[in-house]
């Protein structure tokens, strides 16, 4: 079989990229091992997000009397839970193929291995069907995704049964009683966070002095103290010595402030970070330059060989799937000859627990590291009227400004549905905004972006509100 592209792995980076191909005239073919979707679709973003939502609405119930409401009876069934989550993967798994249907792009099912050959490596599929077939392709892109670190000298290896990476927490016959989460990264916290909504005893530990560690500091503060509210425990600046299982659950050594402390629980989930997966698809022959578990490409994603491209999370951090996607349409665009999407837009981040974390550019620590002489500002929900009204009054606003050139460089949120607004201060990085038109721009009342015009109205001392 020939094509013009072929694009191995159909996750957010492989999936989207294939359309953008066909969109551009290109014949293309994907090769898919699991599921259309990926790892965000089925077992990643999507899924996390209905399970969080029935944990959110469950502890809602908890107290409606806030709002001046009651329910008597207040239960839920797990197994439902987690079948609604899974129907949502499905829904969305689904889709994907009929994108691919739309877009006339072939899928074919099966593991593929590259083979050296010209203009690009040739692809030697061994079908899920059985059989192999071979493709040859102009450009091949790699979009193979990657999966849970594990780090098996302290014993922070899944077994599937007592101690979960990210797939089985998604999909257990019901929620531990007392549970372990092993780094406080957007992956633990945010299973922290729906197993603590359905009231399990939630223990975090990270390795770092503060959860959230790529987050701006005062935003991991708050998550903290938030979290710590709704009942999480933390172990922070906590080295794992060994993590084991014993006849009726999981215990942890750890080392904590050079003291050792043991916890037990029933479970434990293993969320130290993840690597690429680099593995069996031939890269060693071809000579392809991998480094610390990710292939290694240049601005356009071409890797170390011709014709073989790699986009998303095994060409490296940060792992997230718009910078996936992002990727794709830039590689594809560039193959196509076209000026490529900008590769130098601000990539935001969000973390989805309760309350929800969101963040886009440098933190101040970062920008001040870089130089910049720094105007800060800042707004808490406590005193925005749509926040009160909705009676979600935690959290804050926090812009950072180049002092000099008044340039936006970072924004940091805290809060009910802030991973929603921070694509506002997303837009304004990428226009490269200034503070003069960030603060000249109207915002609707009431709502809860009215904080993010606070924040850069109080970086420049003209807080309206405070
Ligand atoms: P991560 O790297 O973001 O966090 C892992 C955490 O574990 C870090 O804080 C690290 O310090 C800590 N850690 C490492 N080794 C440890 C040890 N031995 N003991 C205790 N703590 C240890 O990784 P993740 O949370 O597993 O997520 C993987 C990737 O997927 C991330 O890049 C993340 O951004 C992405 N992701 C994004 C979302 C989202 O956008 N909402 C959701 C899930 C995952």
């Amino acid at each position: 079989m020939e094509f013009d592209l072929v694009i191995i792995g159909a996750g957010p980076g492989g999936y989207v990229a294939a359309i953008r191909a066909s969109q551009l005239g290109m014949k293309v073919a994907i090769v898919e091992r699991e599921a259309l979707g990926g790892v965000c679709l089925n077992w990643g973003c999507i899924p996390t997000k209905a399970l969080l939502k029935s944990g959110d609405l469950y502890e809602t119930l908890s107290h409606l009397e806030d709002y001046g409401l009651s329910v008597t009876g207040r239960s839920y069934d797990f197994t439902k839970v987690i079948e609604r989550s899974r129907g949502v993967s499905k829904q969305l798994s689904a889709g994907v193929a009929f994108l691919m249907k739309k877009h006339k792009i072939t899928v074919i099912e099966g593991t593929a291995k590259l083979e050296k050959s010209t203009p690009a490596p040739k692809i030697v599929v061994a079908l899920k069907a059985g059989g192999t077939c071979t493709i040859q392709a102009k450009s091949v892109i790699l979009a193979t995704g990657a999966r849970a670190r594990v780090i098996e000298a302290a014993g922070l290896l899944p077994d599937g049964e007592r101690i979960w990476s990210y797939r089985e927490a998604m999909v257990p016959k019901s929620a531990p009683k007392r549970l372990l989460v092993i780094g406080s990264g957007a992956i633990g916290i945010e299973f922290a966070s729906f197993y603590r909504s359905l009231g399990s005893e939630v223990t975090v530990i990270e390795a770092l002095d503060r959860i959230l560690p790529v987050e701006d500091e005062e935003v991991s503060t708050a998550a903290k103290k938030a979290f710590e509210r709704r009942g999480l425990a933390f172990r922070v600046g906590a080295k794992v010595v060994k993590l084991a299982k014993t006849a009726k659950g999981v215990v942890v050594d750890l080392e904590v402030g050079g003291k050792a402390e043991r916890l037990e629980a029933d479970i434990a989930i293993v969320a130290v970070g993840i690597t690429g997966n680099v593995e069996n698809l031939g890269l060693e022959a071809l000579g392809v330059k991998v480094d610390r578990g990710h292939v290694v490409t240049n601005v356009h994603s071409a890797t170390s060989v011709a014709g073989l491209y790699a986009i998303g999370d095994v060409a490296g951090p940060p792992w997230l799937a718009h910078k996936a996607s992002h990727e794709g349409v830039h590689c594809v665009e560039h193959l196509a000859g076209q000026k490529p999407a900008n590769l130098t837009a601000p990539i935001p981040g969000c973390t989805y627990a309760n309350p929800q974390v969101a963040s886009v550019g440098q933190t101040e620590a970062q920008a001040k590291a870089a130089g910049h002489e720094v105007r800060v500002g800042r707004f808490p929900f406590r005193v925005n009227g749509k926040a009160i009204a909705a009676g979600e009054t935690e959290g804050f606003v926090k812009t950072v400004f180049d002092a000099k050139t008044g340039a936006l460089l970072g924004a940091h949120l805290i809060g009910a549905e802030v991973t929603e607004m921070i694509q506002g201060f997303a837009i304004a990085m990428t226009l490269e905004a200034t503070e003069a038109e960030l603060m000249a721009t109207v915002f609707p009342h009431p709502t809860l972006s009215e904080a993010m015009h606070e924040s850069v109205l109080d970086a420049y001392g003209r807080a309206l509100h405070l």
